[in-house]
């Protein structure tokens, strides 16, 4: 759609799980307040918009997938600018601003939007807004609500710039070319402190304006003397604040329920990811003793029958359902109990101002109600604030309905952060908070995002265990809170103990009379294959293994390999092993005893391991972690890396030990070469780019 107003800019989007695409509709409904008129497209539609005639500025929000790559709705486009017979002139006449969103947790932090900004740089683009790069680690909202206030002013500057050039143009020279330079000048805007004082306004027609209730208008939820604020209560300045809400996002999904009966979709039409496996598990084992602080299980799953192939440092995705009790909890809360079993039709309501508004697609057309929430819909996601905006919509006590308004605030930004996004709120905990709270079940399909399936390392090698695959997993434990009473258990960690515990426990399973078969489960999964994070190429090239916890899982499948490689191959030269790992007690979480054996058989030449909670009586206190470990070895870490070209790899925890372990190689290259740290730095730099210096890490 083209539009004739004069104060119009193009909007891109390039999303992989929907946020980009939110947060550019959100630009574009707040388009209209500022007067400007925004042409919106998925990147993807590129023969809705053509970036060579472009004259009018063009905002791109893209998002980053996999490790660091663009979304894959960007990859032609990306295809396509990444043409090297391109000219360096090729979009000088193009002025653009670019958001890119990412999780500062990766190693590639936003590199989505910086591929296509570099790209559009050597182009010849040019900037008329600085680049945002949004964090979901912290927060989105921390870069993406300044930037799109900013957005308004910069845009604004650009526009008139390009008026007065043309006017001027137009005055020497009627027929000069539109493709006119970008103005140099509109670089040195200083776009984001005038803009503090601009008002997000409600458009929504159900919405108002910015909200002036005070708290003692209105009858608050918690009792007044609460003095601290909490989830539920306010305290001041917020509680006396006018409020700066977002625009109510317009509704777009209705739900019809149907009198048929039928069948669910098959899991494997959820995904499009690829093929998908139902596999039997046929062990489990839990790995570590009761007085464990984590408990952590081994599966091994039965791939004989399935056409599924891993190497190695693989890892697969398993697709796994909401916990039952909370989907029977949400739907009695939504009045639907009794529908669960129902089929219901999911459109797009007719007549939306929710601008190419679709069915989401990870929601069938056609299910039961259980189904989607079952398995569709992420009902622990931390609710977003468009999310609280449209709740505010359904909550009938003044009180509730306030606070939920300042939690979407901008005065409420901190309470926001710290009451939800930190304390990992989900819809269930807000809708007993808030008890007046009743929103339709159309509303959580629009603004629940999709249940992900979740990606575990295999532990196993196919030489060593054909037809089998393993993994190792802790069950995760979040405990109650002030903002959440109940404990509950990681969403697929969770499911995956409860469902393995007859077999943890044979003796409990009442239907172990039956014989071993009622036993067997069954879970779905799909593969999700590693580019690099894989046994070196050549044998005989050494390598470094760095995997605390449950993070030593895939180099079992590692040594696995080697062990059978060197059985089968006695004539190959085998570079020499080393492995490093900690866990917190010896006799409680040393998951894998089993490295003793790799050690002795020679498969495994060093294998350093600490324990960072047992107490020693030693005069010189042992290492805890292995970041200690790896200083204690330095000469042969910088030996192996520098000397031997060898490989360097790293699994597990992602927050800390990652990024301890790599301040610990930088420590150890930059005294090991008698060089500063900034030129250590660059040989780990180096080390990365020529993928010696691997992890595979997670929260
Ligand atoms: P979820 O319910 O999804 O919770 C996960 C996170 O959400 C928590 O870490 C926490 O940050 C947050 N959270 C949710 N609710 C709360 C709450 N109430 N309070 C506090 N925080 C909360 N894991 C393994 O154990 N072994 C592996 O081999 C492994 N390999 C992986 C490989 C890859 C490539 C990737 C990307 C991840 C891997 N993971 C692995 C992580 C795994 O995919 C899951 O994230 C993990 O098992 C948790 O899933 P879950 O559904 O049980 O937890």
């Amino acid at each position: 759609m083209r539009c004739e107003s004069k104060r119009r800019f193009l909007l891109l989007y390039a999303t992989q799980k929907g946020q980009a695409k939110a947060i550019a509709e959100e630009i574009w409904q707040q388009a209209g307040a500022h007067g400007f008129e925004a042409d919106i497209h998925c990147i993807s539609e590129m023969d809705k918009y053509n970036l060579e005639t472009e004259k009018d500025p063009v905002v791109i929000v893209i998002s980053t997938t996999g490790t660091g790559d663009p979304p894959d709705t960007a990859r032609k486009f990306v295809k396509k600018i990444q043409d090297k017979t391109l000219p360096p002139d090729h979009f000088v006449h193009l002025q653009y601003g670019l958001l890119g969103l990412g999780d500062s947790e990766y190693m590639f932090f936003c590199n989505g939007g910086r591929i296509v900004d570099r790209r559009l740089q050597e182009l010849g683009a040019q900037h008329f807004y600085d680049t945002g790069l949004a964090d979901d680690c912290v927060g989105l909202e921390l870069v993406v609500d300044p930037w799109i206030d900013g957005l308004w002013l910069a845009l604004k500057e650009t526009l008139q710039l390009q008026e007065e050039k043309e006017g001027m143009n137009n005055a020497v020279n009627p027929v000069s070319s539109s493709l006119s330079t970008a103005p140099h000048a509109v670089h040195e805007l200083k776009l984001s402190s005038e803009v503090q004082n601009l008002k997000l306004e409600d458009e929504g027609a159900r919405g108002s304006d910015t909200l002036s209730q005070k708290a003692d208008d209105i009858s608050i939820v918690a009792p007044a003397r609460d003095t601290k604020p909490s989830l539920v209560h306010s305290v001041p300045p917020v509680s006396q604040s006018a409020l700066n809400i977002p625009a109510l996002p317009p509704e777009y999904i209705e739900v019809e329920f149907q009198d048929t009966q039928g069948e669910n979709p098959h899991l494997s039409s959820l995904i499009s990811e690829g093929t998908t496996f139902e596999v039997p598990v046929t062990k489990a084992v839990q790995l570590t003793r009761e007085d464990a602080i984590k408990t952590a299980l081994l599966l091994e799953l039965d791939i004989a029958d399935a056409t599924f192939e891993y190497q190695p440092g693989d890892a697969f995705c398993i697709i796994c359902p909401n916990n039952v009790s909370e989907v029977e909890e949400l739907l009695d809360i939504l009045g639907l109990s009794e529908k669960g079993d129902d089929f219901i039709c999911v459109k797009v309501k007719q007549g939306t101002k929710k601008k190419g508004a679709s069915r989401p697609q990870h929601i069938p057309e056609r299910s039961t109600l259980k189904f989607i929430l079952t398995w569709c819909l992420e009902i622990r996601a931390i609710p977003k604030k468009a999310f609280l905006r449209a709740l505010v919509e359904c909550t009938s006590d003044v009180g509730e309905k306030r606070r939920l308004q300042e939690l979407c605030s901008r005065q409420g930004a901190s309470d926001y952060t710290h009451f939800i996004r930190d304390s990992n709120v989900c819809l269930l905990d807000l809708l007993h908070a808030f008890p007046s709270c009743k929103p339709s079940l159309s509303l959580l399909i629009e603004h629940l995002p999709k249940l992900q399936a979740r990606s575990y390392s295999v532990s196993s090698s196919n030489l060593y265990q054909p037809g089998r695959l393993c993994f190792v997993f802790n069950v995760l434990e979040f405990p109650a809170c002030p903002s959440r009473p109940v404990s509950r258990k990681g969403v697929c960690t969770g499911w995956l103990a409860e469902l393995v515990a007859p077999l943890l426990h044979p003796s409990k399973n009442s239907l172990g009379t039956k014989g071993e078969s009622s036993l067997i489960e069954k879970i779905s999964l799909f593969p999700r294959p590693n580019n690099a994070f894989h046994l070196p190429g050549d044998p005989s090239v050494p390598f470094i293994m760095v995997g605390p916890g449950t993070g030593v899982s895939p180099f079992i499948g590692f040594l696995q390999h080697r062990q059978k490689l060197r059985e089968h191959h006695t004539d190959w030269e085998f570079g020499e092993t080393w492995l490093f790992f900690g866990c917190r007690h010896q006799d409680r979480d040393y998951l894998f005893k089993q490295l003793l054996c790799f050690l002795e058989n020679g498969t495994l030449t060093h294998l350093k391991v600490c324990f960072s909670r047992d107490s020693s009586t030693a005069e010189v206190a042992p290492p805890k972690y292995v970041q200690d470990l790896l200083r204690i070895c330095a000469k042969e870490v910088a030996r192996v890396l520098l000397k031997e070209r060898g490989y360097f790899y790293v699994c597990g925890d992602k927050k800390h030990m990652a990024e301890d372990v790599s301040d610990a190689v930088v420590d150890i290259l930059s005294m090991e070469m008698e060089a500063d740290r900034l030129e250590a730095m660059k040989v780990l730099a180096m080390l990365r780019e020529s993928k010696r210096y691997l992890q595979d890490v997670w929260t």
